[in-house]
């Protein structure tokens, strides 16, 4: 699914003699590659701030933390997504309130996000599912009209910019009061370990998601909020930077991954292949097709057998989770959801596939029975 060494390897050199600066400088905790890595991204990103935290998981527990939600205040979430998001609002007893997402886009479906708005209703997350923008130009008119906050998942979809309806673009994470990604090693831009960030534009919040994530303190040992241990290495924040000079032709390598699927199976009956949608790039964090007439388990296995790698991404959904199961919330309330994750398969996409792969792979889709 990944080649995270094969990467590696083109990259050595430059990762290397990142790493050795700081072996020899020892500033493990919050070193000067950490302001460099944040200063980089924040360019990267267009200009907004920038706070590092420790995983992609914290960094959505602490947008939350740090708007201040209440406990039993509503978050609306997609349902067909991963756990992450459901998990820090159950944390900070606040109430996930679930969506179910269109079937073209995976991401979600914006036609049924204001029925579920109440007088508890705090916030809308989008997730940008596979490396795709969720539909966020019609979700922020509505966070507008019931003065909601949007907080952006943009773990799988860092660099793929949103298309607004006069083509002018921004980039995924810099629509909402905050967006958070993830530098897990297998996202688009992958750390050597765990990492995360998050992204403003509002300069006050930004200082207080800074104060959240080191203990509720701006002076040390001066507690103002509760907060927690959230940060980056410095270990991680040096690779990160040598490997966000090579993100966007990542992304370029996908696409062209992505393309020649495209082109392989559009003819492939079983199959559907992924949608792009008319108001986003695509970075293709995944390549997922849908897989039709009940046979995604057995095509699945098929693979499996030949020597070809495959995930489903998600095969619950959110609200048949046992951990998330609520009342009025059972089999057959989301069924785009439910669908889709039954039928729903990722192929392997990465930086580092070459054309006798492909073709293998296409080949081999190609004669399943
Ligand atoms: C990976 C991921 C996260 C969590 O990131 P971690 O760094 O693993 O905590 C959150 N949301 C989405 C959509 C993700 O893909």
């Amino acid at each position: 699914m990944v080649d995270l060494q094969g990467q590696y390897l083109r990259i050595r050199r430059e990762v290397d003699s990142a790493m050795q600066r700081v072996l020899e400088t020892t500033d493990f905790i919050q070193g000067s590659a950490v302001k460099e890595f944040e200063k980089a991204l924040s360019r990267y990103m267009g200009g907004l701030n920038v706070i590092t935290c420790g995983n992609g998981t914290d960094a959505l527990q602490i947008a939350m933390m740090a708007l201040d939600f209440k406990p039993g205040d509503e978050v609306i979430l997609p349902v067909h997504t991963y756990v992450a998001t459901a998990e820090v609002i159950a944390l900070l007893k606040l109430v996930p309130v679930f969506v179910d997402v269109d079937e073209n886009s995976f991401t979600v479906d914006v036609s049924k996000v204001e029925r579920q708005i109440t007088k508890k209703t705090v916030a809308i997350v989008p997730v940008h599912l596979y490396g795709q923008c969720a539909n966020i130009g019609p979700i922020n008119d509505l966070a507008k009209k019931y003065s909601l906050h949007v907080i952006e998942d943009v773990a799988q979809a860092l660099g793929a910019d949103y298309v607004f309806p006069d083509s002018m673009t921004k980039k995924a994470g810099t629509l909402g009061i905050i967006g958070t990604t993830s530098f897990f090693p297998s996202k688009n831009l992958g750390a050597f370990g765990d990492g995360g960030a998050l992204f403003t534009h509002d300069f006050l919040l930004a200082e207080r998601i800074r104060m959240i994530a080191n203990h509720g303190q701006r002076k040390k040992y001066h507690h103002e909020v509760i907060g927690v241990n959230s940060r980056l290495d410095t270990l991680q924040a040096a690779i990160l930077n040598v490997k966000l000079g090579h993100l966007d032709s990542y992304a370029q390598k996908r696409r062209a991954v992505a393309d020649y699927y495209d082109a392989q199976l559009k003819e492939v009956t079983f199959l559907k292949i992924p949608k792009r949608a008319p108001y986003s790039t695509h970075v293709f964090h995944q390549y997922t097709v849908v897989v039709r007439e009940g046979n995604r388990d057995a095509f699945k296995s098929y693979l499996q057998s030949i020597g070809i790698p495959t995930m489903i991404y998600y095969p619950v959904p959110l609200h048949l989770q046992q951990a998330y199961r609520k009342e009025g919330c059972e089999t057959g309330s989301f069924p785009v959801s439910e669908k889709l994750s039954d039928s729903v398969l990722s192929l392997p996409i990465h930086t580092e596939m070459d054309a006798e792969q492909l073709s293998y792979i296409c080949d081999s889709i190609k004669s399943f029975r």
